[in-house]
């Protein structure tokens, strides 16, 4: 089996509770307008792997063991259901932590669809990005989305109240992988044009996806 990987990174801390693992699907097939993930939209040949050289490159994070949880994100996870019943499968067995997975899709479809993936997680972050809606909601893009708890584990972890938490300050994170610069959270309304802006200003000017 294959599957289609955009980036894994450690440690997160803006997607999810605590210091988090983040995996990040490549392909979605949703393309919300306004989506700020757009350099994950397309599952090119150059994102393909095999899915038991992916499992070793993940097994290769020493923090595996020690983060508050994983995140999987992306794209669209759901487009690969296999390999996302897998994965999830895999990581149950394999963490302590809590499982955490967003999409796109409504999560009526994702019940009656994938009822064995979402009982293989703990927490779904569900729902289509739109633009027009609000964005005070933590760890979403936009407020119609659900944070639904699927687990003992996550009620425990996250507490009935999480789906209505606002942003305490909303913090994003950069990474560079080689010569790419890696944004890793969820922005405000606004705040790209603002960094695109302000960079600008300094001279600094970047091609985005
Ligand atoms: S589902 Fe997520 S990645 Fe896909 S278009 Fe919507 S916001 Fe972007």
């Amino acid at each position: 089996m294959d599957i289609y990987i955009n980036k894994i990174h450690y440690p997160i801390n803006n997607l999810g509770a605590g210091t988090r693992l983040g995996i990040w699907f490549q392909g979605c097939p949703i393309r919300c307008s306004g989506c700020v993930n757009r350099d994950t939209w397309e599952a090119g040949e150059e994102y393909r792997l095999d899915y038991e050289e992916f499992i070793r490159a993940l097994l290769s994070f020493e923090n595996l063991d020690s983060a508050d949880g994983v995140t999987i994100t992306g794209g669209e996870p759901f487009a690969q259901p296999r390999a996302l019943l897998e994965l999830a499968g895999f990581l149950r067995k394999r963490i302590k932590g809590d499982i955490l997975v967003y999409s796109g899709y409504a999560y009526d479809e994702l019940k009656k669809k994938y009822p064995d993936i979402l009982k293989s997680i703990d927490v779904l972050i569900s729902e289509p990005f739109i633009e027009s809606a609000g964005d005070r909601l933590l760890w979403r893009g936009s407020d119609n989305q659900k944070i639904r708890l699927l687990s003992k584990k996550a009620s425990a972890v996250y507490g009935r109240g999480i789906d209505r938490a606002e942003w305490k300050g909303r913090r994003m994170q950069f990474s560079i992988v080689g010569d790419s610069l890696y944004m890793i959270g969820i922005p405000g309304r606004g705040d790209m044009e603002k960094l695109y802006e302000v960079m600008k200003k300094r001279g600094i000017d970047f091609e985005h996806a």
